[in-house]
């Protein structure tokens, strides 16, 4: 299949689409889109009339600028396409090795909001993915606040934090939570009613709700669940209306110890235009949130992805991509499928360098090219220390934890075995590097050390 060499971003974006949209909003709109150009750089994708473009702009720019963020920085155009040109082959039917394993699977998850959703009916169950499970979430120091909470709401008949607000960046596993606290809880409570929506299909059902003179029913439907579950609860940002209603529901479900969940990008105090008292009911609870997982849970992570899809996958593979692709997980799915994809087109083993073939573009040069004197360099530097220092043995503090620190970096972001770590940090013993990473590891969680690694990270990479 051409397709697949020709247009490999907008092959990942319509497979993240069609796993992230209702099957309606994927009929009706996404698999109208063709691909018009895809550089690497540009994807410029056309719809076939004006009503079309505007809409998809209006109402789903914002979901896949933020999925091809996910996929690289490349920029993307809306242009208008001639009706009648080549059709992509449909996905489902896919025969050859390649377009199975670039094929867009069943889309599962909540559906997004549009004004025609409301002759949907809601379904009594909740759409939940059944990917999105808590055996194939892989925990580390990153995460593993955010994946205990969600588990003791969803195992206890008496969850310990009400609401759960979970907080992360775009791919890092907060809607793979949500879904798995509701496949729990559906298991164990057969009967509980669950409402899982994302924040735009909650807005959207009060829109159309008061439209149709239906709120008493969507009041009702939303007041009287079990266990409520809101997705990406940023964007009531500056929706007064549909703020008050949430506000309403949020005290009606409390009062009755019926359990709220929600997620967001970022802190609710940073979420723009929300009333302080709905602001405030985030707090009544347990905010927790998601980091970008560390080296070993990204590898974990990869070699979790691949078992799942009979993958063989190289040691040296898996840290590689660990190792180059660091934004987020959804990005290092991307990189895997992409992978898989060529190395079945070309029906070659998945190598080092094959991985660094197909990724090259995508995954950051800089980050190839650092080496353990460029990160000492720029520990030295951030901390204000000499690199002469930085190699010595004075164990002061000063000292000691930006050495640490640099050690961690090195074998984050270089292939460094540990005796090469502790060589290039002034010839000391592996073990050292070894617990030097293993500090830094326990601790990133600390606001303190985590702020000196992302401003060094950004000084090295962008
Ligand atoms: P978010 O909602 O935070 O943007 P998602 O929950 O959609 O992110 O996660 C993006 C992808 O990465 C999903 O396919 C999810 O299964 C996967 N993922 C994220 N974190 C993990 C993890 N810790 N272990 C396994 N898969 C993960
Ligand atoms: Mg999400």
């Amino acid at each position: 299949m051409e397709l697949a060499e020709n247009q490999p971003n907008w092959i990942q974006l319509k497979d993240a689409l069609a796993r992230r949209l209702s099957p309606q909003v994927w009929a009706t709109w996404i698999n109208q889109i063709k691909c018009l150009e895809d550089n690497g750089k540009t994807l410029r994708i056309g719809l076939p009339d004006t009503f079309s473009l505007n809409w998809v702009k209006d109402h789903y720019r914002h979901v896949i600028e933020e999925e091809l963020q996910s996929i690289g920085s490349i920029d993307l155009l809306f242009d208008l396409h001639e009706v009648g040109n080549d059709k992509e082959p449909e996905p489902s039917k896919a025969s050859s090795p390649v377009e199975e394993a670039l094929a867009i699977p069943e889309p599962v998850e909540e559906v997004r909001p549009t004004s025609f959703r409301s002759n949907i009916p809601t379904p009594s169950r909740p759409q939940l993915n059944p990917r999105y499970i808590f055996s194939n979430f892989v925990v580390g120091s990153s995460n593993e606040l955010a994946w205990s909470a969600a588990q003791a709401i969803a195992e206890n008949e008496r969850p310990p934090y009400n609401p759960l607000v979970i907080v992360g960046g775009v791919g890092l596993g907060k809607t793979h939570l949500l879904h798995a606290i509701g496949h729990i809880f559906q298991k164990k409570r057969p009967q509980a009613k669950i409402q899982l929506k994302t924040s735009e299909a909650f807005i959207n059902d009060v829109v159309t709700g008061i439209q149709e003179h239906r709120m008493p029913q969507v009041r009702s439907r939303y007041r009287n669940c079990d266990l409520l579950l809101i997705d990406d609860i940023q964007f009531i940002s500056g929706k007064g209306h549909c703020q008050e209603e949430f506000f309403h529901t949020f005290n009606a479900l409390y009062d009755a110890q019926k359990q709220i969940v929600v997620t967001s990008d970022r802190m609710p105090h940073e979420i723009a235009d929300v009333e302080q008292r709905v602001r405030s009911r985030f707090a009544w609870g347990l905010i927790a949130d998601l980091k970008l997982p560390e080296l070993e849970t990204r590898i974990a992570i990869i070699q979790q992805k691949a078992a799942n899809e009979g993958l063989e996958l190289d040691e040296s593979v898996a840290k590689f991509l660990a190792q180059s692709v660091r934004s987020n997980t959804r990005e290092l799915e991307g990189c895997i499928n992409r992978v898989h994809a060529i190395a079945t087109l070309r029906k070659t083993p998945i190598t080092v360098n094959l991985t660094k073939e197909v990724l090259q573009g995508i995954i950051s040069d800089k980050s190839q090219a650092l080496t353990c004197d460029s990160i000492v360099r720029a520990v030295a530097a951030h901390f204000e220390i000499r690199i002469s220092e930085l190699k010595s043995t004075k164990r002061a503090r000063n000292i000691a934890f930006p050495r640490q620190i640099a050690m961690y970096l090195c074998r984050n972001h270089t292939s460094a075995s540990y005796p090469d770590i502790g060589n290039a940090l002034g010839g000391k013993d592996h073990s050292t590097a070894i617990n030097a990473v293993k500090k830094i590891t326990e601790k990133i969680t600390e606001p303190d050390v985590r702020n000196h690694i992302e401003e060094i990270e950004r000084q090295l990479l962008d």
